[in-house]
């Protein structure tokens, strides 16, 4: 057997599609930034205390941009009491204003609102309607303009702008080989957000204060739609899957489509748009968007668990404990971790259920353990940097292998272990 070079880089990354940076607050979307992880509340944005706490938790859960609908006058005077609890509670994260239909009136009559705010959301489907529209669109760039600030021009398929799409419709019957509805419908999406931003240009909004978005809820009409916007524009793009839906359903849709898009380097800053259970944690969307991310190799925010599924050789819930133990542990370590032991998220762990994939798959890891299977012996092997460290057995294993991956923390990341500066 001889070693072959693949003829096909099937897992290359293509470089990052090069787009003009936007400052939001003190982030920095698009250029050469990194991947900004976002999301939104689901509060009433007139109630200032639910909203700040969850805009904390958003934050906390690792959000760096938070959006919250405003909607109605009582939202907008509640926007700069939002942000002076936050900055009470330590959080600083920049607020982004989801406006639709009135926004340009909000912003006119609340003007703290339209200072606190670090970006406005507007979407050109709805921001007016026949000749209202590119008045109330100018209304809003203007404030823009006055405050400083960027804005996100959002189209969306539920919402897209019909006159612009009838236009289109027409257009296409008249053509002598006419495209099918959908291929016009997704051109309508592109040239919505394109043609909106170009109006923004127009009066006076640099470039460099703009990012586009086109949702879409089907997979493959969101690839569709992102290549065109990416292969027309070098505006800095908000990728987001629309109405992605509840659970599994929801990661995987949003999952698929990202993926493919930031695969081919389209995207700056992502949100999952999954739908909560009811009273479930709206933070999963950011837990998701961040292992998005990072699964895929653009950022380390959190050390991943390596965990295999399981099969008929581990007939005990041991291996499952443990490794739900694991992460749960990991994460509630973090906050100080990433305090004390810079590089930390970039830890890798595994938990492994049996001897057939179980050491080696330790070996990868930084540290990883290998438990033991049906009618093995109960012992488990702990493997540091490859090599076999330590043999765990008894009660406290689960204890003793926390211990072996918080020592190895301090000893790997803490300050001590960095060689001195030259
Ligand atoms: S490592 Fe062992 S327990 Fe885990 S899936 Fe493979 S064979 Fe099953």
């Amino acid at each position: 057997m001889m070693l072959q070079k693949p003829e096909v880089r099937s897992t290359s990354l293509a470089p990052r599609r090069r787009s003009v940076a936007v400052r939001v607050g003190d982030v920095t979307v698009g250029g050469d930034a990194p991947i900004v992880v976002q999301s939104m509340t689901n509060t009433d944005t007139a109630d200032v205390e639910a909203t700040a706490r969850q805009v904390a938790a958003l934050a906390r859960a690792g959000s760096e941009l938070v959006r919250i609908t405003v909607d109605r006058n009582e939202a907008a005077a509640a926007v700069p009491k939002i942000k002076e609890r936050l900055l009470q509670m330590g959080v600083n994260v920049p607020l982004i204003g989801d406006f639709h239909y009135i926004g340009h009136q909000l912003l006119a009559d609340h003007p703290a609102c339209a200072e606190a705010l670090d970006k406005y959301r507007v979407n050109p489907g709805n921001v007016g309607f026949k000749e209202k529209k590119d008045k109330q669109f100018g209304a809003i760039v203007e404030t823009a303009l006055k405050y400083a600030k960027p804005i996100r021009i959002g189209a969306n398929w539920g919402s897209l702008d019909q006159a612009l799409l009838t236009q289109l419709m027409d257009e296409n019957a008249r053509l002598s080989e006419p495209m099918d509805a959908r291929e016009v419908t997704r051109e309508a999406m592109v040239l919505s957000a394109l043609l909106s931003a170009s109006f923004a240009e127009d009066l006076g909004l640099p470039r460099n204060r703009i990012i586009l978005s086109a949702k879409v809820s089907a997979v493959q009409d969101l690839i569709a739609v992102y290549d065109e916007l990416a292969r027309r524009s070098d505006y800095a793009l908000h990728l987001g899957l629309t109405e992605a839906g509840m659970g599994s359903k929801g990661i995987v849709a949003s999952s698929a489509a990202l993926g493919v898009l930031l695969q081919r380097g389209i995207g700056d800053t992502v949100r999952i748009s999954l739908t909560p259970e009811p009273g479930g944690d709206r933070t999963l969307e950011v837990q998701v968007a961040q292992e998005l991310l990072q699964t895929m190799g653009f950022r380390a925010f959190v050390p991943l668990v390596a965990a295999c599924p399981g099969c008929g050789r581990t007939t005990s819930t041991t291996f499952q404990e443990l490794a739900s133990d694991v992460q749960g542990f990991i994460r509630a370590r973090m906050p100080e971790w990433k305090k004390r032991y810079p590089g930390v998220e970039t830890l890798s762990v595994a938990v492994m259920g049996c001897i057939v994939n179980g050491p080696g798959e330790s070996k990868h890891a930084d540290i990883g353990i290998s438990l033991p299977g049906t009618g093995e012996q109960p012992t488990a092997p702990v493997f540091i940097d490859g090599k076999k460290a330590a043999t765990l057995r008894g009660p406290t294993l689960a204890a003793d292998f926390k211990q072996m991956v918080e020592d190895y923390v301090a000893r790997r990341f803490g300050v001590s272990a960095r060689p001195a500066a030259e």
